[in-house]
């Protein structure tokens, strides 16, 4: 007999492509079926067969408090009833607003947008309007949403131009986007050198999360920023994930590198579709009305989103301890997971920042896509899969993140480890 789940997906696939609204979430990678989320609460979700698991995901970020906080909810309810959508100007944008540009220092002025894509893309044509030049430098493994300049083949040394890594990318759309190496400021001097006269923008994750989770090597950022003031190029940091995550002001607070422009997503939502980006004020100015880069949205700054968004950072930042509490429990996790490999003497490697990690299935220490790539996804899609068999919900694709929230208790840690252990010892 079929369970909910598969009948569901049996649905699915008759009518959306592939089953799914966002590729990872048809579990393509580990070969299983997706299973339909019902419903969930603090840190546990339960699927359409009445299956409950302790959510190592959190929406893909967003559910740093945990699903269902009383706090966010309360808000939302209030907001709903008085209008989904004016399309015109709230006092809930204009509080959203200064509440973002006085948690993180080096934003001055913000827009809101619906998702870390358009978040992405709209800094992109911000930093080449301001600068009036247009070639940008990503890095290989960083993920920045699926706009059409950032599908870029992993690039090659010797690359000048980025060759489109999906179908429907015209050639003309990515070769403006030169690929570098994470952690390799010579692969980024390289290009700079040859043509730093033409080069808008870096952009960079300051913690990789998208490659599973690679930690920006010492001097790496700041490296970053030198290399851009050098050229007078912007620095633009991606924290939709690390945004109030690593702490209330981001990777940049974590790290102290400011950047000329950032990007948000994921948290500044609370599980609303969400993202920002904002940065200096003499850069954000050619935004329009102001300036000469258009950039508009229908839903953009909608009023249930922000009473969301709002409530959990206001949370956030009536609670600073509670990130050094989330990330002192998360070290002591992640710890667990390195000694329990070592003692069963598997060579297997933990990344981790703050409350974001990750395993992947190699010998290699992980410090760049290249080393990233070296893992056995075959053998993280048995993990994954036992795992999830055993309640516990992890990413369904090796090169994701594992995301703690505040809501995990010692005794759900203390479970997701058991688990493990398990299923390492019977192999
Ligand atoms: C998730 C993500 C995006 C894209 O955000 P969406 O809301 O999915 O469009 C961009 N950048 C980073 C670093 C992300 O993790």
């Amino acid at each position: 007999m079929q369970s909910r789940n598969e009948q569901l997906m049996a649905e699915a696939v008759k009518y959306i492509p592939g089953g799914v609204n966002s590729p990872v979430r048809a579990f393509g990678s580990i070969g299983s079926c997706p299973r339909f989320i019902k419903r969930a609460d603090g840190a546990l979700l339960w699927d359409e067969d009445g299956q409950e698991y302790i959510d190592m995901i959190g929406s893909w970020g967003p559910m740093i408090l945990g699903h269902h906080h009383p706090k966010v909810w309360e808000q939302v309810a209030k907001a709903g009833p008085m209008g989904l959508s004016f399309g015109a100007a709230t006092a809930a944008e204009v509080e959203m607003a200064k509440l973002v540009c006085s948690l993180v220092p080096s934003v001055e002025l913000v827009r809101m947008v619906n998702s870390g894509t358009e978040a992405v893309m709209s800094a992109i044509r911000v930093a080449r309007g301001y600068t009036r030049r247009n070639k940008i430098i990503k890095f290989t493994g960083c993920y920045h949403g699926h706009s059409d300049g950032l599908l870029v083949k992993a690039g090659s040394g010797v690359m000048t131009a980025g060759v489109p890594d999906s179908l429907g990318v015209p050639e003309g759309c990515t070769s403006d986007t030169l690929s570098a190496v994470y952690n390799d400021l010579e692969s980024v001097r390289a290009h700079f050198s040859r043509c730093g006269e033409e080069i808008a923008a870096v952009i960079v994750e300051p913690v990789a999360a998208n490659m599973g989770v690679v930690e920006p090597e010492e001097g790496f950022l700041q490296g970053l920023r030198e290399i851009c003031d050098q050229y007078d190029a912007l620095l633009i940091f991606d924290e939709v994930i690390t945004g109030f995550r690593l702490g209330i002001d981001g990777a940049q607070g974590y790290y102290n590198v400011r950047p000329d422009l950032t990007t948000f997503g994921k948290i500044i939502g609370a599980g609303m579709p969400v993202g920002a980006y904002g940065g200096r004020r003499e850069v954000m100015e050619v935004v329009a009305p102001l300036g000469g880069v258009y950039q508009a949205g229908t839903l953009s700054g909608n009023p249930v989103a922000m009473a969301a968004g709002m409530a959990q950072l206001n949370w956030l930042k009536d609670h600073p301890h509670s990130y050094e509490t989330l990330n002192q429990r998360a070290a002591a996790f992640f710890d667990s997971i390195r000694e329990m490999l070592t003692e069963l003497k598997l060579p297997w490697q933990v990344n981790h920042v703050g409350s974001l990690g990750c395993l992947f299935f190699t010998g290699q220490t992980v410090h760049d896509y290249e080393s990233a790539k070296t893992s056995d996804t075959k053998a993280y899609a048995d993990y994954c899969n036992y795992m999830l068999t055993h309640g516990v919900y992890l990413a369904p694709a090796q090169f994701e993140a594992m995301f703690l929230s505040m809501a995990h208790s010692d005794a759900q840690l203390k479970q997701v480890l058991e688990t493990m252990r398990a299923y390492f010892e019977q192999l």
